[in-house]
Parts: C-alpha cells; sequence; structure tokens
C-alpha cells in the first residue's frame, strides 16, 4: 500500500466527521484525509444559527445520552474524545405534552417512544384496545421478520395508542407514520424483545429493563455554545482538509482505490485516493454507486424522505408552561407537528429580558405542499397554532427564523436493515474500500450517525491494511 493513505470522506455530516476523527485515531500517522462537503458549511443537519442575538439551534437539538444497552451514547463518547464533555448541558424541563382534543396533557412516563409498557399509565391521553394483548404462545416477532411499528402497536394496543401517543412520538423524529415505519430501525431495542417476548407489554419491560436508567440520570444532552461546536472540534480533531462548495459527482474505481470527480460539471477536478467513506444520504449515495456497484446502488436507493421546516419565534414575555414543549397527533389537524419551548427546556438559553424562544416543527410525509407556503404565511400560522394550543394570545414576536429541510428525514420502511446489509455485501465483495455511513443506512440520530461514521472508518483502516497504531 502506497504511503501515506489518502482517504476522501464524502460529505461533511457528523457521519462524516466521526468518520474523520476515527480516521486519525486509527490510521497510520500522516495519512491525507479530506473532507468533501458539498455546500458552503460543515455539519449538515447540525446547525447552530443566531436568533435575537442568541446561538439557537436550526437543525438537531440535543442527542441522546445512552446508547440502546444503556452504554454511554456514541455522541458523548464523541464529546468526550474531542474534550467537550465539560460543556454537555442537559434539559432543566423534561416533561413535555400532547395535543389531545385541542388542549395540552402531560405525556404519560413509562413508554417506549409512546409504546407502553403498563396500559394503565396511557389512560389520560388514550383507550388502550381491551384484552389484544395476549399470550399466543410464539414471540410476536419472527427471528428476521421486520414490521410496521404502527402494525404491531395497533394489533396489541388498537388504534388510539398508534394516533395518540407511537404516531406523535415517532412523528416527532421522522415526520412520517408509525404505520410505515420499520421496528428494526426505528425502535432496535424494541425489536430484539420482540423476537423473544410473547406480549407487546412483556417487550416493552423487557427493552427497559435491558437499558437500566439511574434514577434522575438525563436522558438528553447538548453543547454550550451550540452543536456546531462539535463540527468545528471533530475538524480540528481529524486535522482533516476540509473542502466547502465541493460536491462529489462520480466515483470511478481505479487500479489502486478511487478516482473522485468534484465540482462543477464545467470545471471539474479528478482527485486520486486509496479509500472512500461515502457519508450522504441515500439518494445522492445511490447516484454515486449506480456506476461500479448498481447492486449496491439499488438497495440504498430505495429509501423515502420526508421534509420539514423549523420555525423558531423570538417572543416577549409570553405565559408558557412549565414544559418542554408539546408534540401534535396528525388527527388534531394542525400544521404544527411539534413545538419546543427552548427557553424553558433549557435553563442555558433563559434570557434576563423574558425573551421566549420557541420552535416548532412543521411537515408530515406526504404534506409537502405546506411547505411551498411563504416563510411569513407559515411563521404566522405557527404562531396562531401555538396561541391557541397554550390558550392565549401569544404576543408577537420580536424576531423569527425560518429553517427549511429539504428531504432530510429517512421514512425506514420495513425491511430497511436487510436490504442495507444486503446492500453492504455486495459492495464489500466489489470494493472493500468504499464504506458507506450516515443515516440513510444506519438510522436516525446523532449518536447513531457518529457509531455509523466510527465504524466505517475501521473498515477503511482494515481495508488498507490494518491499523499502524
Ligand atoms: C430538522 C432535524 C432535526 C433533528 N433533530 C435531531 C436531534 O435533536 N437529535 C438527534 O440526535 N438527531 C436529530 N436529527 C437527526 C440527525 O440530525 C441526523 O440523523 C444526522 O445529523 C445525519 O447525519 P449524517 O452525517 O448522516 O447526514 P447529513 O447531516 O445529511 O450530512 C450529509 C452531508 O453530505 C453532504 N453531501 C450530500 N451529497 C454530497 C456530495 N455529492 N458531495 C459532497 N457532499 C455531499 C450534505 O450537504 C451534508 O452536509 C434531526 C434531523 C433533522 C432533519
Amino acid at each position: 500500500m502506497r504511503q501515506p493513505w489518502r482517504v476522501a470522506v464524502v460529505g461533511g455530516g457528523i457521519a462524516g466527521l466521526a468518520a474523520a476523527v476515527r480516521l486519525r485515531d486509527r490510521a497510520p500517522a500522516g495519512t491525507e484525509i479530506t473532507v468533501y462537503e458539498q455546500s458552503g458549511a460543515l455539519g449538515g443537519k447540525l446547525r447552530t444559527g443566531e436568533l435575537a442575538g442568541q446561538p439557537v439551534e436550526f437543525g438537531a437539538e440535543s442527542f441522546l445520552m445512552r446508547d440502546p444497552a444503556g452504554a454511554e451514547s456514541a455522541a458523548v463518547a464523541l464529546a468526550r474524545r474531542l474534550g467537550l464533555a465539560e460543556k454537555i448541558v442537559h434539559p432543566t424541563v423534561g416533561q413535555a405534552a400532547l395535543v389531545v382534543d385541542g388542549g395540552l396533557r402531560p405525556i404519560p412516563g413509562g413508554t417506549l417512544v409512546g409504546v407502553p409498557g403498563d396500559l394503565d399509565r396511557v389512560t389520560s391521553v388514550a383507550r388502550p384496545l381491551a384484552g389484544a394483548d395476549t399470550d399466543g404462545g410464539r414471540p410476536l416477532v419472527g427471528p428476521d421478520a421486520d414490521v410496521s411499528v404502527g402494525a404491531l402497536v395497533r394489533s396489541r394496543f388498537g388504534d388510539e395508542v398508534v394516533e395518540r401517543l407511537v404516531d406523535p412520538m415517532l412523528g416527532g423524529v421522522y415526520a412520517g407514520r408509525a404505520d410505515d415505519l420499520s421496528l428494526v430501525t426505528t425502535m432496535p431495542a424494541l425489536a430484539r424483545t420482540a423476537r423473544v417476548e410473547h406480549t407487546l407489554t412483556g417487550a416493552v419491560r423487557a427493552a427497559q429493563a435491558a437499558a437500566p436508567r439511574a434514577p434522575g440520570a438525563p436522558v438528553f444532552g447538548t453543547l454550550l455554545g451550540g452543536l456546531s461546536t462539535l463540527i468545528e472540534a471533530a475538524v480540528t480533531a481529524s486535522g482533516a482538509t476540509v473542502r466547502r462548495d465541493a460536491a462529489v459527482r462520480e466515483l470511478t474505481p481505479t487500479d489502486t482505490g478511487w478516482r473522485l470527480t468534484v465540482g462543477p460539471t464545467r470545471d471539474p477536478e479528478l482527485v486520486d485516493v486509496d479509500a472512500v467513506v461515502l457519508a450522504v444520504p441515500a439518494r445522492p449515495a445511490a447516484r454515486l454507486l449506480a456506476g461500479p456497484a448498481p447492486v449496491a446502488a439499488a438497495g440504498v436507493g430505495e429509501l423515502d424522505y420526508a421534509s420539514v421546516a423549523l420555525v423558531t419565534l423570538a417572543v416577549p414575555q409570553p405565559q408558557l408552561p412549565e414544559l418542554s414543549g408539546f408534540l401534535v397527533p396528525s388527527t388534531e389537524g394542525l400544521l404544527i407537528k411539534a413545538a419546543t419551548f427552548f427557553t424553558t427546556k433549557w435553563g442555558h438559553l433563559r434570557r434576563p429580558d423574558g425573551v421566549a424562544l420557541v420552535r416548532a416543527s412543521v411537515g408530515r410525509y406526504g404534506e409537502e405542499a405546506h411547505l411551498q407556503r411563504p416563510d411569513a404565511d407559515l411563521a404566522a400560522t405557527v404562531h396562531r397554532e401555538l396561541s391557541a394550543v397554550l390558550g392565549t394570545p401569544l404576543p408577537a414576536p420580536v424576531d423569527g427564523h425560518v429553517q427549511r429541510w429539504g428531504g432530510a428525514l429517512p421514512q425506514y420502511a420495513p425491511g430497511h436493515a436487510d436490504r442495507v446489509a444486503a446492500a453492504r455485501t455486495a459492495l464489500r465483495a466489489a470494493h472493500p474500500t468504499l464504506v458507506l455511513a450516515g443515516a440513510g443506512y444506519d438510522g436516525v440520530g446523532i449518536p447513531v450517525c457518529v457509531r455509523s461514521g466510527e465504524t466505517a472508518a475501521e473498515e477503511i483502516v482494515t481495508a488498507l491494511g490494518g491499523s499502524a497504531r
């Protein structure tokens, strides 16, 4: 193998940057790492902006502190690796609400993404189907099977638990519907126990017992100064050369690795490298793989995406309840699907002038037409709906921001994990120095994407001949 190694990371989101850091840690000293990012900014869905003179997240807001097995999450481990552990802060208010019949009701505790382990605890918001969650003498889900979350929960707990609890919770993360989303990819811990347990309440309890949480231990964390500090620190630690406004348009195998075609069609740049971490969403990945790895391209290209817009308003002295925010079932007929009271939820964001930052997420899968409306129209609708849900007129905002995320949230259909596994197997057999990473394959969320990037980096190190450290 030529020394030093040259590795391209395509995609400057959190998966690509976590891969770059892991490459720096595991590849031989002197390895040349270059991150190619098509836009003008690194971070992908992590973007800290500014509103009313204060840093605010215009994309992802926080990360899970623990992984599904109860260990420290990969996001926390990365923050530690980057010297940012001291900057992790937790919500000061954790309780959120659900909109039911136009008003706010606290989200019941003890559920797994809305799926209850004890039906009596959710009756304040939904009436579970009586007597359906019986032991049929075999596991809920077959050993290699995947089902939609909605199908499983409807059959055991009835429609109302799906519509009032699971759908809004999953919708808050994926902007999609429980009936369309894969159990294996969106709720891996429950998928594991559903392959053993005979009832759904039993499977939820077993998943919760597998990842016990110390009383009072925080579920979420974010970083003082914003999540973009994670991106900046990762770039520094990786020592990577960063190329912004540098879309990779083609990947061609060579005798020793890969040739990248970078930049505009009229003035392309050709770059030769030994290996590539492909950390872009599934659609652009499928286009890049179509030539060198058509089977893999077909597998990953099946993934569909939802679009959302995040509307953040800075509101002077509003009367807000002591809640972190609320989720809205689609049956309520509102445009808002979730709202976060930033300055209530995060103590470090509270302001002496009493201006509150409220962020609403709008857009559900299949309802993209609403997002065609102008920013001012979306902001006015959000303001009106917030006032209605809170039961009191919200003061006029002093500042606002609309961030559109087109095609940003993967809609993992049942069987997604198998399709990705098959694509990776095909890719590994034909091209072991090209590895996929990120949310298009391994699931949504900062910890999952960090782990995905790190795993990809380790595969590259193995493929190029093992670690020199
Ligand atoms: C609105 C929103 C809110 C979210 N909130 C949270 C949250 O609070 N907590 C949480 O854990 N997760 C959250 N998520 C999910 C999480 O942010 C994502 O799963 C994760 O950031 C995806 O990282 P990634 O690196 O896989 O992809 P991306 O962030 O999509 O990065 C991929 C990068 O590749 C670039 N790219 C694409 N094609 C090319 C090309 N041909 N050449 C070069 N570059 C290219 C893109 O420009 C992009 O920068 C949220 C997601 C969204 C959309």
